[in-house]
C-alpha cells in the first residue's frame, strides 16, 4: 500500500507559536497553567501534559493567585485579562497575531457601531473560544450567525458590519455575504451594509490544497481531535472530493477502516494535528 502524508498539513503558525510559548515556560518552571485546551487535539496536549502542562477551565481561573497561565491562539475576552490583573496571575499571551488584529478592529467596530445604533455581526461558532473572545469585544452585543439560516437575527434597517472567524467555511461566509447584501438592497439601505474577509489565509487555502491532495488516493485518512472546527470542515471538503475519506482522531480507529482492495491512502489533517500523529499513522498503515 502506497502512504503519503499531506505536506501542508499539520500545524498553522499560531497553534505552533502557543506550543513552542508552552514548551518554553515548561522548560524553565516544569509546570504551566493552560486557560482550555491549548489546541483541538488530545493526543497533543496529553504530550504537553506529560511536560507538566495544566488545563484549566474559567471556573478554576477565576480562583488562581500568583501562578502564570497561557493564552492560547484563540485568545480570550477583554474579562480574563481584568480578572488576572485583579489576581496577580501573569498571563503568557500565545493569542494567534491574525485573531488579536481581528479583536481589534471588531472592538474598533463596536465602538463606532454604537454611535451610529448599528450592529457586529459575526459569522462563527456559538460557544467557539475564538467567538467567545470574539463577542468579549462587543460586551456580548454582538451577533452569532452560523448559517444563513440565522440571519432572521439581523436587523436589516440598522447599520451592520460583518466578520467571520478565522477558521470558518469560505462558501458559507460568501453565501452570508450575498444574502446579507440582498436583504438591504430590497429595503433601498444597502450602504448600511460593510463586511470584512477575515477567515485565516491559512485556512482559507488549505480548503483548495486538501481537495487537490485527496482526490489523488483511494482511500484518505483525515487526522484531526473531534473538538477542531477547521478539522471538521476540512474533513468535509476531502469527503466531498473522496467518499473514502475516514476522520481518526488516534490511532485505535484505524481498526475499524476496511483497507482491503486499497493500494493507495493519503494522510492529512487540520492546522491543529501534529505532525507526529501523522506520521503514527503512516506507520501503521505500512506496517498492513
Ligand atoms: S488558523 Fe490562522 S488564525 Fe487560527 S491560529 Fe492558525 S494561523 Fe492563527
Amino acid at each position: 500500500m502506497r502512504v503519503v502524508i499531506d505536506k501542508d498539513s499539520g500545524f498553522c503558525f499560531g497553534v505552533v507559536h502557543a506550543i513552542e510559548a508552552a514548551e518554553k515556560a515548561l522548560r524553565e518552571e516544569g509546570h504551566l497553567f493552560c486557560l482550555g485546551d491549548i489546541v483541538h487535539n488530545n493526543e497533543e496536549v496529553r504530550r504537553l501534559e506529560e511536560k507538566g502542562l495544566q488545563i484549566i477551565d474559567e471556573e478554576t481561573f477565576d480562583k488562581l493567585r500568583d501562578a502564570r497561565v497561557l493564552i492560547r491562539a484563540h485568545g480570550e475576552p477583554p474579562r480574563t485579562y481584568a480578572k488576572a490583573e485583579q489576581n496577580r496571575v501573569e498571563l503568557i499571551d500565545a493569542t494567534c497575531q491574525v485573531v488579536l488584529k481581528l479583536q481589534r478592529d471588531i472592538a474598533a467596530s463596536y465602538r463606532r457601531m454604537k454611535a451610529a445604533d448599528g450592529q457586529v455581526v459575526i459569522y462563527g461558532k456559538q460557544g467557539h473560544a475564538e467567538v467567545v473572545g470574539l463577542l468579549g469585544q462587543t460586551c456580548q452585543e454582538g451577533i452569532v450567525v452560523s448559517s444563513v439560516g440565522d440571519l432572521d437575527k439581523v436587523d436589516f434597517h440598522r447599520p451592520a458590519v460583518l466578520y467571520s472567524q478565522t477558521t470558518q467555511s469560505v462558501e458559507e461566509y460568501t453565501k452570508i455575504i450575498a444574502e446579507m447584501r440582498s436583504r438591504f438592497q430590497a429595503v433601498g439601505l444597502e450602504t448600511l451594509f460593510e463586511y470584512h474577509d477575515t477567515i485565516c489565509r491559512r485556512v482559507a487555502n488549505r480548503a483548495r490544497q486538501i481537495q487537490e491532495f485527496a482526490v489523488q488516493y483511494e482511500a484518505v485518512i483525515f487526522v484531526s481531535g473531534e473538538k477542531s472546527s477547521n478539522g471538521l470542515y476540512l474533513f468535509d471538503l476531502c469527503r466531498q472530493i473522496n467518499p473514502r475519506s475516514y476522520f481518526v482522531s488516534h490511532l485505535g480507529q484505524l481498526d475499524d477502516i476496511p483497507f482491503e482492495g486499497i493500494s493507495s491512502v493519503g494522510i492529512c489533517g487540520a492546522t491543529s494535528t501534529p505532525m507526529w500523529l501523522m506520521q503514527r499513522v503512516a506507520e501503521v498503515l505500512a506496517a498492513k
